[in-house]
């Protein structure tokens, strides 16, 4: 993917860096375009990498049935990376842009991006604005918030002892972790927005064993960074009910939330109004769910606008599909943004 990206620029004005991937990750790619002025740029966000294993193809194969393109990644979100990068080079070689681009394609986003955070807040923390090309949905609506979210890993040691005859002697690690599970899964507040879910478990040795070991993990959504804060140390202080049995929890914050601030309200009218030139109403959703690399340039300040890709719907299932009819207006959406802001 990243070879592609780096054919399709060749011949263009554009300052392409390679960044070698880390601890068996893809590339990334770094782009930078635009006029050479020491001012904030506008930075550009797609990611190339797709939650679909290897051999999805043959499951989700590349078809076309109307205005819809199915196919492993099409919708999250190889179809934004591509219409930005068809802006971008419009751009380029119009020497259009109204501020330098910076434009950053990566290959982490759907593990949480551990390799790029770092340079996605280096690249923020000198823009001005940052547009990323997560999927749009239910017909085109772009994303202005995201809830933060948070990772935790816990680990439970009891004691093991035959099932039969040393019950007695045992202690259970899955039994502590029921009840543990039951206490997380109780933060949920759908009023608040705080949603806890354990979503891996595992644990126990054999049938007729009390179990030693027992771990699972803790997804938490969380609409401000007050209640990530709360949440998250309500989750590490975690605590066994058995002195005989240790709980160990791991983990934190991962994407903090992106609040829709009037930074990016501002930003969104200037969307709203471009997108009415072109001919389209652009609407946004209720605050997301789910999290993207946009949290993190949002949590820093920078005016953010994410769900630029195409509309479709299926992201991470094997009903994964694009509305064609999607690209050209959003692409020329993004050109205008980057010939404007
Ligand atoms: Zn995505």
């Amino acid at each position: 993917m990243m070879d592609l990206v780096q054919e399709f620029l060749s011949g263009s004005p554009v300052n392409l860096e390679r960044i070698p991937g880390t601890d068996g990750l893809g590339d990334c790619i770094l782009l930078r375009a635009g006029p050479n002025r020491d001012e904030p740029c506008t930075l550009v966000l797609s990611h190339l990498d797709t939650v679909h294993p290897v051999g999805t193809l043959a499951k989700l194969p590349i078809r076309q049935e109307g205005d819809r393109l199915y196919g492993p990644g099409v919708y999250d979100m190889k179809g934004g990376a591509y219409l930005a990068l068809h802006a971008f080079r419009d751009v380029t070689r119009a020497a259009s842009a109204s501020r330098p681009v910076t434009f950053l394609v990566t290959s982490d986003e759907e593990i949480g991006s551990p390799m790029t955070r770092p340079i996605i807040e280096d690249l923020a923390r000198s823009s001005a604005y940052t547009l990323v090309t997560e999927p749009a949905r239910d017909g085109g609506k772009i994303v202005t918030s995201r809830k933060g979210v948070g990772r935790f890993d816990v680990h439970v040691e009891g004691r093991p002892a035959h099932a039969g005859s040393r019950h007695q002697d045992g202690r259970s690690a899955i039994r502590e972790a029921a009840r543990l599970i039951l206490a997380v899964e109780g933060m949920t507040d759908y009023g608040r927005g705080v949603t806890t879910t354990v979503g891996l478990v595992n644990g126990g040795t054999a049938v007729n064993t009390i179990p030693q070991h027992c771990q699972f993990t803790i997804d938490l959504r969380v609409t401000n960074a007050a209640d990530g804060e709360a949440c998250s140390a309500a989750i590490l202080a975690l605590q066994s009910g058995n002195s005989d049995v240790a709980v160990h929890v791991t983990g934190g914050m991962n994407r903090p939330p992106y609040e829709r601030s009037p930074g990016v309200i501002e930003l969104f009218e200037k969307a709203q109004a471009i997108a009415a030139e072109i001919g389209f109403d652009l609407l946004d959703i209720p605050q997301s769910g789910g999290g993207s690399d946009g949290n993190f340039t949002a949590a820093l300040g920078v005016p953010t606008l994410d769900g630029l890709g195409i509309d479709g719907d299926g992201a991470h299932t094997l009903h994964e599909y694009g509305l064609l009819s999607s690209i050209a207006p959003r692409r020329e959406l993004m050109r205008r943004l980057l010939e404007s802001l």
